[in-house]
């Protein structure tokens, strides 16, 4: 029997195949490179509800035909054939979901847009909700606030067609626990859009770049996905060997920030043999890349030290030793000597740089954002109908041990659960006791907090007033 006969018997069994699902909404998916129809063209059904694309059973026939079957099987050869492994066939009865095939995509139909472009808040209003939470970085809220705005509005429109609007995926600089984080959580909440959290680290070299991110891409085709480390990915420098690992990933991720077409395993988070993949677009999805950067400042000080020393008037050589705000004055040619290849930077298009934390922000952290960690334990302690006060110096104290750590906000509330510990384990022994005042003593380790009985509470400390 010649290969087409071979085709054509299969193609006919494709009429009387027995599946009595509802064809309108699940599409064949190919048993070995596991692509759907709507994307592989026309199945060919197998035995057992198996279907199989014409490309990778033509690379079956080719691989047949280069075999020297006089001899030994060159299994070699089979291996080479893309997604092929070797398989035991009794294994696969058990694991072969009833039938290869996902959801099919309703053509034609446009997607609805998550975010109503006449309910889109206007930048001020998103920049006025993330004040609510976020303490300071008020540059880093302006621009996301505009660059989202922006992003949503593109969404809604549709207008790649046209004019295009390019997209506002957008590169976060800034020290740990400044709030990078933090800040595109509560963005997605306050959009109500899903957001996707991943980390660069977990992002694989080439040839199976993709993985991970492939399996968050799902979650949000219109919403946010924020990729942590982004740093780690960068091109190694001064290596003795070329270090190819960082570039390969970066550019593995230059389409998925464009906007493409990606596959996806359907319901797992990897690419097993058995899982079907399904289409997902990327186009409408906002990336936001955040990271550490360090030492970034240094290479920033170069650029700017060598910069003025050929000028007139040259600058001392120290002058930016002691800028707090150098990173601000980060450009593309920095993050390039970083090792962050052209066209990734290229398409994020909006780079901002957030501040280290002061002693001043970690003191409103604690107290002032809606969901301040103070207002959680006053809460708490509430409930028992204790009043829970910090005094200034207090706040301070914890702020200053916070900053010792060098973890960013993170450590603030490690300090807090510390000594609050007691607090909540020895009040509620006491049904007398109506206020507790954390002092700095206390804070400290050389003093107590002040207990004060019921009836006798100070209305509000002063220094708080
Ligand atoms: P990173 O910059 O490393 O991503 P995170 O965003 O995870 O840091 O910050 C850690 C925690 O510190 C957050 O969950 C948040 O509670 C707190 N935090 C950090 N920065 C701020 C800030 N500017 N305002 C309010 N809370 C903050």
């Amino acid at each position: 029997m010649s290969e087409q006969d071979y085709v054509d018997t299969i193609d006919n069994n494709d009429n009387n195949s027995n599946d009595n699902h509802n064809d309108d909404e699940y599409e064949k998916v190919c048993f070995v490179c596991h692509r759907p129809e709507s994307v592989a063209g026309k199945m060919i059904n197998l035995p057992n509800n198996m279907c199989v694309c014409n490309d990778c059973m033509q690379n079956s026939f080719d691989a047949m035909n280069n075999m020297n079957f006089g001899g030994a099987i060159d299994y070699s050869q089979l291996m080479n054939m893309p997604g092929v492994q070797f398989l035991n066939i009794d294994d696969m009865s058990q694991q072969i979901p009833k039938q290869q095939r996902v959801k099919k995509k309703k053509e034609g139909e446009k997607a609805t847009p998550l975010v109503d472009i006449h309910n889109l808040p206007a930048p001020h209003k998103i920049k006025a909700s993330l004040d609510e939470y976020v303490v300071g970085q008020e540059y880093a809220k302006k621009v996301m606030s505009v660059a989202v705005y922006n992003h949503y509005k593109r969404v809604a429109t549709d207008s790649m067609d046209d004019i295009e609007i390019e997209k506002s995926n957008m590169l976060m600089i800034g020290p740990t626990g400044s709030g990078k984080t933090y800040l595109v959580k509560t963005l997605a909440r306050i959009l109500d859009v899903p957001l996707a959290i991943t980390d660069a680290t977990s992002l694989t070299e080439a040839g199976y770049i993709g993985d991970d991110i492939e399996s968050v891409v799902e979650k949000a085709e219109q919403g946010i996905i924020f990729i942590d480390e982004i740093d780690k990915i960068a091109k190694k420098k001064n290596a003795s060997q070329r270090d190819v690992s960082g570039e390969s990933v970066q550019q593995g991720m230059l389409k998925l920030l464009e906007g493409s077409e990606v596959e996806v395993p359907v319901g797992a988070n990897s690419k097993n043999a058995m899982v079907p993949l399904t289409t997902v677009n990327t186009k409408n999805i906002l990336f936001i890349c955040g990271g550490a950067f360090p030492d970034l400042d240094g290479i920033i000080k170069e650029r700017l030290t060598k910069q003025s020393a050929i000028g007139f008037g040259a600058d001392l050589k120290d002058k930016y030793d002691h800028d707090k705000k150098i990173l601000e004055k980060v450009a593309t040619e920095d993050l390039r000597n970083f090792g962050m290849i052209p066209e990734f930077l290229g398409r994020l298009p909006i780079v901002f740089t957030l501040q280290g934390l002061t002693e001043d922000m970690y003191v409103k952290i604690l107290e002032e954002p809606k969901n301040a960690i103070l207002k959680q334990y006053q809460k708490l302690l509430a409930l028992d109908e204790v009043k829970l006060d910090f005094t200034e110096d207090a706040l301070r104290a914890i702020a200053k041990k916070a900053m010792e750590k060098d973890t960013g906000a993170r450590a603030l509330r490690a300090i807090i659960e510390e000594f609050m510990l007691d607090i909540m384990y020895e009040i509620p022994k006491d049904d007398s006791i109506g206020q507790v005042t954390i002092t700095q003593e206390y804070i400290e380790n050389t003093g107590g907090p002040i207990i004060t009985l019921r009836g006798q509470e100070v209305p509000r400390l002063e220094s708080q007033a």
